[in-house]
């Protein structure tokens, strides 16, 4: 058998392919890179593209030496002669944020509005909706603290679902406080989990000794029976004044917009650099345990990373695939794939070669084709139809004498007669 691509992985393929399905559709990930760019740059988001891979301290740092994707799912990058020291990022806010640093992006107007998009590699255990490299949308603001950065970040994640036609999403916001409440909230975790460690998975066991709050979004079926029995009081009763103050200016930005979100005290995200704000995006359509979007804000991220001084950031991300398929099961109809305004094929071997130039010189206006090899009508026209042409022509010596083009409409049938010198004003008024 011919080489297979690696697991995890997808081709995103071309319009026409044979057993093309809309997460491996190249043009459904332009639609929704597209949509995303527009809202988010009317936003006043700029466009920003960091490396693929980056220094394994980055990742480690930047995601968390207690998590998953740290402890199991990192790819390393080897090359000849080296260590083995950089990794394929595994998400995009760690190198945006060395970005920022590393190129003093504190001198741009504060708060900074960034965007990417791209590559993101984990080794998961495959499923459905769960990629080994797989591609995000990433929104970034770095330099404010204030919660109307918050509530702005979170009413343009639900303006870009809405303008890709989502409807079955939900919101659920969280807090996770200051430091200080976490820690506050660990130390209560630990005193009332430890009576029952022997209840608890390996995995729980490890979560309770590194960081409890992670135990409450474990996998293990009977970790959650036995969170469902403690009755484990939510982090936002731990808030202080502070942060629920915060949160509580993020919900009333929220209610005045009109946003649909619901609090949900369940949203734990562990990182001692995570602060405040935090909260996923759901769809019904692709399961309860499968966030679509993740979200929050991160005060201690930079200084973690090195820098000297705090600097406040917040931000989401989105997988493309788990959004596409959120977007097949609420039966989102993408915008049909457009062929080229016009086909333009040559009767006689002698006049392709003016049937390509003519082509080639409509192309600043329109999407043109031509046929490589002399056609007779029709097959010329079966082949217009096949690429979903708007309109054909054909050049035979008459036309080629005379200087004009006789225009066929493929759908409706009508006719144009259209000088060689006119094609492109023609194309861009009718095309
Ligand atoms: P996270 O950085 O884990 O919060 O992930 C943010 C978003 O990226 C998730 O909500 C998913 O939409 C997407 N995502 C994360 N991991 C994967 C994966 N292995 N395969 C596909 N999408 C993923």
């Amino acid at each position: 058998m011919a080489i297979q691509r690696p697991k995890g992985t997808q081709d995103h393929l071309p319009d026409g392919s044979p057993k093309l399905s809309l997460d491996t559709r190249a043009a459904a990930f332009q639609y929704v890179r597209q949509t995303a760019q527009r809202v988010l740059e009317r936003a006043g988001a700029q466009f920003i593209d960091t490396p693929l891979f980056e220094e394994a301290d980055l990742v480690k740092r930047g995601v968390g030496g207690s998590t998953d994707i740290v402890r199991k799912e990192m790819f390393t990058v080897y090359y000849f002669g080296d260590h083995g020291g950089y990794i394929l990022r595994p998400e995009g806010t760690a190198g945006l944020v060395r970005a920022y640093l590393q190129n003093g992006l504190k001198q741009l107007p504060a708060p900074l509005k960034l965007w990417t998009h791209g590559p993101m590699f984990r080794a998961e255990n495959v499923q459905k909706g769960r990629l080994r490299q797989f591609h995000q949308v990433d929104y970034e603001v770095i330099g404010s603290a204030d919660p109307l950065v918050d509530a702005e970040a979170i009413a343009l994640l639900v303006d870009v679902v809405r303008a890709l036609g989502l409807k079955q999403v939900k919101v659920k916001l969280g807090s996770i406080g200051d430091p200080e409440d976490r820690a506050a909230y660990n130390e209560y975790l630990r005193a009332l989990f430890t009576p029952h460690l022997d209840r608890l998975s390996e995995d729980g066991k490890a979560r309770l000794e590194r960081n409890p709050m992670r135990i409450l979004d474990g996998k293990a079926p009977g970790d959650q029976e036995l969170i469902a029995e403690l009755n484990v009081r939510p982090m936002l009763d731990f808030l202080g004044t502070e942060a629920a103050a915060h949160f509580g200016e993020v919900q009333a930005h929220l209610d005045a917009w009109g946003v649909p979100y619901e609090t949900d005290p369940s949203i734990v995200r562990g990182l001692d650099y995570y602060r405040r704000t935090a909260w996923e995006l759901h769809h019904e359509g692709v399961g309860a345990k499968s966030a679509l979007c993740g979200g929050g804000r991160y005060d201690g991220l930079a200084q973690e990373l090195g820098s000297k001084e705090a600097v406040p950031g917040i931000g989401w991300a989105f997988g493309i695939e788990r959004l596409l398929l959120a977007m097949e099961a609420d039966g989102v109809e993408l915008p049909p794939s457009r062929g080229p305004a016009l086909y333009l094929a040559a009767m006689d071997p002698e006049n392709v070669p003016l049937a390509a130039r003519i082509a080639m010189g409509a192309r600043d206006v329109a999407r043109v084709e031509f046929a490589y090899r002399a056609q007779k009508p029709g097959n010329a026209f079966r082949d217009a139809e096949r690429r979903g042409a708007t309109w054909a022509a054909l050049i035979g010596s008459d036309e080629a004498a005379r200087g004009v083009l006789t225009l066929k409409h493929l759908q409706s049938g009508e006719q144009r007669e259209v000088t060689a010198g006119d094609l492109s004003n023609f194309l861009s008024e009718n095309a």
